[in-house]
């Protein structure tokens, strides 16, 4: 059969196909990590279902590697490929909220920022990231993890169905009643198994949440995160929220004599009626004198966008995960000696809680399998310069490998690098074995491997 060419794909497709010889390119085939170089042979910028379908024949029938682009945020640059073919959701935005039924659609390309935006008009949520610029569908198909995933579950356990192209071009729902057993694999097996042109979320009621960021001193760090450990076992699930290492940005409700200083952070988000919000977070307020915070009622998109300053588009980025059943006082000890070192105000240590709503689902029930793992940290690597890159992988690696004896064996696939695809099995403990079978059936010959690949 002879291979299709670039003109025959963009007589298919209504969005733009760009090559290297077209204007545009350098900023097409760029990605949210500025350490990711990669050059494609052709981007698909995707403006409908049938054009993701295109991509994927084209990709197929030239024997070339596939990219899928949502949100642009992988760390490990799974965006994009050398020599391949990108096909990039980021131009299929839209979100449409049914408020009666309390459900949204979002198509595969929508950030969180869109999404709650809509959402938020209808006083309704859901469990999204912590940044509104990450994709929905590239966080949703790897779990999701949120301020709101101890009340709400996961991103994925609220995913109602979804619309997939496969690696055969077919478009296909996948929910539990269609094709249940690709519904399974995608709550937690990230892009696998094909691209998801649209997923359909649960929603709740919410629209606003009582919280925001506190910094306490370095000496307290300890006592707050022994306070975590203990509080957040049995907190109501309407709280949310973690540590984290920050160096002080200079924020107005920072003392300026305090900026650049690091500390532990916390941010906090209470769900729950907002005028029980002071005395939820009293407990954690009186750990150690606050040095400076901002913490109140406020939109619930307010706080899902509220760091987004920190983390521009165009950092260097290097992270590494695993998942923690128990936050001992040996972790705690290694939190203190790396944490403090934390390099540069972008980077950061976040210790997600992931107790409560996410343990009701059973281990078996969607490819995401640590459902008995109470924490996910992730050690998150971000700067502006590449002449530091050594430098701060190496603060990133030798934290994680100070962490890593204390914590499960497999990590969240979302938080992890580009250099962990040996770990693809202990991530999905004993799914992995279902997953392939999964693989099997709907990408036989892994089409979509740029990812945490599960091979067939
Ligand atoms: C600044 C930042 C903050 C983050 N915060 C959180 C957080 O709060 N909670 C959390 O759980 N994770 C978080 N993450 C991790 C995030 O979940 C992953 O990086 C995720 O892969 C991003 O999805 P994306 O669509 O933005 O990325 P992309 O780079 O576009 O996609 C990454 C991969 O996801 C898959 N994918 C994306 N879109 C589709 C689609 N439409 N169909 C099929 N597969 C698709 C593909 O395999 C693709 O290679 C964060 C990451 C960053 C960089």
């Amino acid at each position: 059969m002879s291979q299709p060419t670039i003109g025959a794909l963009r007589g298919r497709v209504t969005g733009r196909v760009i090559t290297p010889a077209d204007d545009g390119y350098e900023e097409a085939r760029r990605v949210y990590n500025a350490m990711i170089d990669r050059h494609p042979r052709a981007i698909v910028q995707c403006a409908t279902a049938g054009d993701v379908a295109a991509a994927v024949d084209f990709a197929r029938e030239s024997e070339l590697a596939l990219a899928v682009r949502g949100g642009g945020h992988s760390v490990p640059g799974f965006g994009t490929v050398d020599d391949g073919v990108v096909a990039d959701l980021s131009g299929m935005r839209a979100v449409t909220v049914d408020p009666a039924k309390r459900t949204a659609r979002a198509q595969g390309g929508a950030t969180w920022g869109d999404f709650n935006a809509a959402t938020h008009e209808y006083g309704l949520a859901t469990t999204g990231g912590i940044i509104s610029t990450t994709g929905v569908a590239g966080l949703t198909l790897g779990g999701g993890i949120g301020y709101l995933a101890r009340g709400f579950g996961l991103s994925c356990d609220n995913l109602v169905s979804a619309e997939i192209v496969t690696a055969d071009g077919r478009a296909l729902t996948a929910s539990e009643t269609q094709h249940p057993d690709l519904f399974w694999a995608i709550r937690g097996g990230g892009g696998n198994f094909g691209v998801a042109t649209a997923l359909e979320f649960r929603l709740h009621p919410l629209r606003d949440i009582y919280g925001g960021p506190m910094f306490f001193e370095v000496t307290d760090a300890a006592a707050v995160l022994r306070f975590f450990r203990e509080f957040i076992a049995d907190a109501p699930r309407a709280f949310g929220g973690f540590p984290a290492w920050q160096i002080a940005p200079p924020l107005p409700f920072i003392p300026e004599a305090r900026h650049g200083e690091t500390f532990l952070a916390f941010v906090a988000c209470w769900a729950g009626p907002l005028e029980q919000g002071e005395a939820i977070l009293k407990p954690l307020h009186d750990v150690a004198p606050v040095v400076a915070e901002h913490v109140g009622p406020m939109a619930y998109p307010a706080l899902s966008s509220a760091f987004d300053a920190l983390v521009p588009a165009g950092l260097q980025h290097y992270w590494k995960a695993n998942f923690v059943r128990e936050l001992s006082d040996a972790a705690i000890e290694q939190h203190l000696a790396f944490g403090p070192r934390v390099p540069t105000v972008n980077s950061t240590v976040h210790i997600y809680p992931i107790n409560g709503a996410c343990h009701e689902v059973a281990s078996e029930a969607t490819a995401f399998a640590y459902r008995d793992a109470n924490f996910a940290p992730v050690i998150a690597g971000m700067w502006p310069d590449p002449s530091q890159n050594a430098a701060n992988i190496a603060w990133v690696r030798d934290y994680y490998a100070a962490t890593a004896p204390l914590s499960e064996e497999g990590g969240y696939i979302n938080f992890m690098a580009g250099d962990d695809q040996d770990r693809i099995r202990a991530n999905y403990r004993g799914n992995y074995a279902r997953l392939v079978e999964v693989k099997r059936t709907y990408d036989p010959d892994n089409l979509f491997r740029v990812n945490q690949n599960i091979k067939p």
